[in-house]
């Protein structure tokens, strides 16, 4: 009997054909554009790491990469104080944001027990734009709670339908795209009140005044993530990791795949450990070009939020900020801009050296004119 092809989309998941995936930033093919729009580091990876990256390439490639990566977990955990067992390394911390949907969040409608809403992931709007998605993707249900107007966390959390018994909650810290950083003291506060995991995402962390580490070492519920993405110009190669108490570390271990971070990944993350100073200098040059954009922004009549990471959120003048956007981009300048109504007025504009804002204030002054 001749049966009729099954139509290919009625095979996906319903939820999956719902889904809005997530969008990241423009990696564009256009030459000559100058990229302040994905948060990525304008200095290269150290020298010492480029190095250990070309001698790892050889006939060892057949090989599979250690499948905990050990040795890296164990230079972290020197570098934070704890034990290999509170670290996991994963293929980007986006990896791990979504193995903590999976491993501490049941899909929307099971039962409550524990007291705890086992379907809800949570987290504050704006910020990481990508909870939302990893919240559909886990058939679970989203929180978002509105920051208060100033991008810092609501005064009274229960008004703003904040739920203490969520599953998962995601903050970002210092947040993104606002680029606020929140007092330790205050998301402590935040972390003894809530009853399910928390995760502190600190991707920025390195370019704040201070950051988180210590609760997820002194708080058995919270996590902290972070990344070599950014702060140590290692976006290629995809290494996150996220530490906490074993119980919750282990329960990620239990999930992930095999060999979830890539062998030049870890060689190219333990180097990285090997030459801190070398970043911090980075840290320090894009903190000044950080002020100092921000100073001159004002001066053209932008209005520029504090920001404690390498990015600043703006609103310009004159035009909507998707114009600006528009008319950037025809100087060749790549900002990036949120459609969100709390962030469609600005623009978010990652900061890169000093010759690239110097552009940029050309352009903006242009555009301005
Ligand atoms: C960039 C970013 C990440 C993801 O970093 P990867 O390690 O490259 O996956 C996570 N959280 C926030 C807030 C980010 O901005």
């Amino acid at each position: 009997m001749q049966t009729r092809p099954p139509i290919a989309a009625s095979l996906v998941r319903p939820l999956v054909r719902r889904l809005r995936a997530y969008v990241p930033g423009e990696q564009p093919r256009v030459k000559g554009l100058i990229k302040l729009n994905t948060n990525e580091n304008p200095f290269p990876p150290s020298p010492k790491v480029l190095r250990a990256i070309r001698v790892a390439v050889d006939g060892r490639l057949r090989l599979y990469p250690n499948p905990t990566a050990e040795p890296l977990r164990e230079k972290l955990a020197a570098w934070h104080q704890c034990r290999p067992a509170n670290i996991i390394v994963g293929n980007g911390s986006d990896e791990l944001l979504a193995l903590a949907t999976r491993a501490f969040v049941e899909p929307a409608g099971a039962s409550r027990r524990g007291g705890r809403s086992h379907g809800t992931i949570q987290f504050f709007s704006p910020s990481y734009t990508l909870y939302a998605v990893l919240a559909e993707i886990a058939g679970a249900r989203s929180n978002p709670v509105p920051l208060a107007a100033d991008f810092g966390l609501p005064g009274e959390l229960a008004k703003g339908g904040w739920d203490f018994r969520a599953a998962l909650t995601f903050v970002t810290t210092p947040n993104a795209p606002s680029g606020r950083g929140y007092a330790t003291a205050e998301l402590e506060e935040l972390c003894r009140a809530q009853r399910g995991v928390v995760v502190l995402d600190e991707a920025y962390a390195d370019f704040a005044g201070e950051n988180a580490m210590a609760l997820a070492l002194r708080h058995p519920h919270v996590i902290v993530a972070r990344t070599f993405s950014k702060a140590y110009s290692l976006c290629f190669q995809r290494v996150g990791y996220m530490a906490g108490s074993e119980e919750l570390i282990a329960g990620l271990q239990k999930i992930r795949d095999s060999y979830n971070v890539n062998g030049l990944g870890q060689v190219a993350a333990l180097a990285t450990l090997s030459d801190l100073p070398y970043y911090r200098r980075g840290f320090r040059r894009i903190i000044a070009t950080r002020q100092r954009l921000a100073r001159e922004l004002g001066g053209l009549g932008f209005s520029v939020l504090p920001s404690e990471a390498n990015f600043i959120l703006a609103r310009p003048p004159k035009f909507p900020a998707e114009v600006w956007l528009e008319k950037l981009r025809e100087q060749k300048i790549l900002v990036r801009w949120f459609a969100q109504p709390e962030t469609r007025d600005y623009l978010r504009i990652t900061i890169g050296t000093d010759a690239q804002a110097e552009a940029l204030l050309r352009a903006a002054r242009a555009v301005a004119a």
